[in-house]
């Protein structure tokens, strides 16, 4: 349970005079559940992206299972990574089967847990429908089967359930509770703290591309005798 495997040194992510993320320093240890708290701007989408290399930091290093997150060793360990992104492309004119398909042979995965997936996400009867008659909470299910393709041993969250249906948001809560039973790492980034009472082991609050707060909701909640949701508007 102590093996860090994304840790970020000093990292600042600049665009021209404006800081995304200023001088952080995080870790992620095997097998727990980090929730990364912060208003609109705060700079969780531009650290999930810095975890995965899809952007360079300005300055500082961001390591994944111990490799740069940009080395030839990193890139290859990459699709132990799960990441759900804020918004998925999803192709109106697919299915969804067809869609989860398109995303396994992306990820180089066998397309044989693929039906399995969909149930698990409680999308199976309609996999053969086109997307683009899906709900927003359809949508959302199908972009969450495809973070889960090839069982990642991490699992990046931006704001998976903002604007969900309960149902669909039970059902995500459900799955993260089996992710981290069979022992998975996950960040996951949101506006609803107290949806994640429960689940999150730890809590990272951002302001302004910096962290403010880093510890267990019980113990942030101790150290400012104020309930979290006030604690972010300060
Ligand atoms: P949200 O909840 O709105 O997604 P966030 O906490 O995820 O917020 P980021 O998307 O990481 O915030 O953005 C952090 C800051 O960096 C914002 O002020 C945003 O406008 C800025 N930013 C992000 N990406 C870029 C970019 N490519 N070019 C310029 N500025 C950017």
């Amino acid at each position: 349970m102590n093996t860090d495997l994304v840790t970020l040194s000093g990292v600042s992510k600049h665009y021209g005079a404006h800081h995304a993320i200023d001088g952080l320093e995080l870790q992620l240890r095997e097998g727990e559940c980090v929730a990364l708290a912060g208003h609109n701007g705060a700079g969780k989408s531009t650290l999930i992206k810095l975890i995965l290399g899809l952007i360079r930091p300005t300055r500082g290093r961001v390591a994944l299972f111990g490799h740069d997150a940009h080395s030839p060793a990193a890139a290859r360990l990459r699709n132990r990574i799960g990441y759900l992104p804020e918004t998925v492309a999803l192709h109106p004119s697919m299915t969804g089967e067809e869609t989860l398909a398109f995303y396994a042979r992306l990820k180089r995965q066998p397309l044989s847990g693929n039906a399995a997936l969909l149930e698990k996400v409680g999308i199976s009867g309609a996999a053969r429908r086109r997307v683009g008659g899906y709900s927003k909470g359809m949508r959302q299910r199908l972009a969450l089967a495809q973070a889960l393709l090839g069982q990642p041993r991490v699992l990046l969250f931006d704001e998976p359930t903002t604007g969900l249906d309960p149902a669909s948001r039970l059902m995500f809560y459900d799955v993260v509770h089996e992710l981290r039973a069979g022992g998975a790492t996950i960040l996951l980034s949101t506006h609803a703290l107290s949806e994640l009472a429960g689940h999150a082991d730890r809590i990272v609050v951002m302001k302004a591309g910096r962290k403010i707060a880093d510890g267990a909701m019980s113990a942030l909640r101790r150290s400012t005798g104020l309930p979290i949701r006030i604690r972010l508007t300060l």
